[in-house]
């Protein structure tokens, strides 16, 4: 049998390139990069090559990046790196409600220790609009934190209108774009962020390391984990080498081919989404019909519930989730979908197919044959279904 891997946005497989470029680094070329001798200087150069490769991929400079052990160290280093070093000055923050955990809950955290926080809502495609941003804005706000793109639905956000809006008021616009990485053409300068945060396992890299974004001359942050000084002061501790480097390669190996993969998946996802659609009834798109990642495709099956499909598609070698990955394995309903006014019953029959550079029409095709007579057979079975 097949194996179908439609899960990438949960992560994604190590590219065969990428681990070709980490495996010295995990053997001979084991050197500290602070040391100053041959094995140190080897490391150090490579590290500098590294940085070089991820800025250049958003348009920062290599000063500006600082490598993390994640996309969520990125998020917490970003928002409480702000909170911290601004409290004097104001300790009211703004973010949406269909934010990642990493970014929801250093905010809950946040809220917990005295912070206010306004939690914007979303349209009916999960879109932010820019005029509430503004509109919560006050004398005490000192960050803006809106994701890119979202992990689950897809929808990618106005950015460029959320920045100019924080940029007119002074206040430091953190955006995390972990999903949008190696997708679709970043650029700081264009989107007009302060901070912006990446991790490198969603687009074919290793796990364990990310970075994040920090526009030059901002003073106002501090950092997370104290120590020696390396990345810069703001994130001491022994550098995750190996990571970084392959973290490098995979930035490399994305924006080679960033314009003809988006075609390519946008076309795959877009097969799947119509045939689900022709071949099942009773099935609605939860996401922007267009401002969507080309990798996201998140369907509801009504009168069905999304888990037992999903381990329906596992018996058959194909690998979905059920609203987040991070939620999954708990009966509740995602937060991205609730905020979208999506009925629970609707919720709670919805599958995300996330897409990536391994997939082929061969895997879409599989899927079509398959769901269709599982969600018959499910439906057929529920109390609910009549037709
Ligand atoms: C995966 C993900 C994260 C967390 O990144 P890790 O590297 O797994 O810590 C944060 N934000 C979004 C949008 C993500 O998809």
């Amino acid at each position: 049998m097949k194996i179908v891997y439609l899960d990438n946005n949960a992560t994604t497989p190590l590219h065969p390139e990428v681990l070709e470029e980490m495996l010295p680094f995990l053997k001979e070329d084991f050197g500290n990069p602070s040391s100053l001798h041959q094995f140190g200087r080897k490391v150090k150069v490579k590290i500098d090559e590294a940085r070089e490769k991820v800025a250049g991929i958003i348009g920062a400079d290599p000063s500006e990046i600082v490598f993390t052990g994640g996309g969520s160290e990125a998020d917490n280093l970003a928002i409480k790196g702000v909170a911290f070093a601004s409290k004097e000055k104001g300790r009211h923050i703004i973010t949406s409600q269909i934010e990642h955990h990493a970014v929801l809950n250093t905010c809950k955290y946040l809220e917990r220790n005295g912070y206010r926080i306004t939690y914007i809502p979303v349209d009916k495609y999960g879109m932010v609009k820019p005029e509430d941003v503004a509109e919560a804005i006050s004398d005490d706000t000192i960050l803006i934190t809106i994701h890119h793109s979202n992990n689950e639905i897809g929808t990618i956000q106005p950015i460029k209108e959320i920045s100019k809006i924080a940029e007119e008021r002074g206040i430091i616009f953190h955006t995390d774009a972990v999903q949008s990485l190696g997708k679709l053409p970043l650029n700081v300068d264009d989107m007009g962020v302060t901070l912006l945060s990446v991790s490198a396992h969603k687009l074919n890299g290793p796990k364990g390391v990310g970075a994040c974004y920090i526009r030059k001359g901002i003073r106002r942050l501090h950092p997370l984990i104290n120590g020696g000084n390396q990345e810069m002061k703001r994130r001491a501790g022994t550098e995750n080498v190996a990571g970084i480097i392959g973290f490098s390669k995979a930035c490399e190996i994305a924006s080679a081919c960033m314009e003809e993969e988006r075609e390519r998946l946008i076309s795959l996802r877009d097969k799947l989404q119509n045939g689900l659609t022709e071949k099942i009834s009773h099935v609605r798109l939860n996401g922007h019909p267009t401002e969507r990642l080309p990798t996201t495709l998140n369907m509801s099956f009504e009168y069905v519930e999304g888990e037992t499909l999903m381990i329906n598609l596992d018996l058959e070698g194909i690998a979905v989730s059920t609203g987040s990955a991070c939620s999954s394995g708990s009966l509740e309903p995602s937060h991205v979908l609730v905020a979208m006014g999506i009925p629970y019953e609707v919720i709670h029959g919805s599958l995300r197919f996330s897409l990536g550079r391994e997939n082929t029409e061969e895997d879409i095709e599989r899927v079509l044959e398959v769901l269709p007579p599982i969600v018959e057979k499910v439906r057929k079975m529920s109390p609910l279904w009549e037709e």
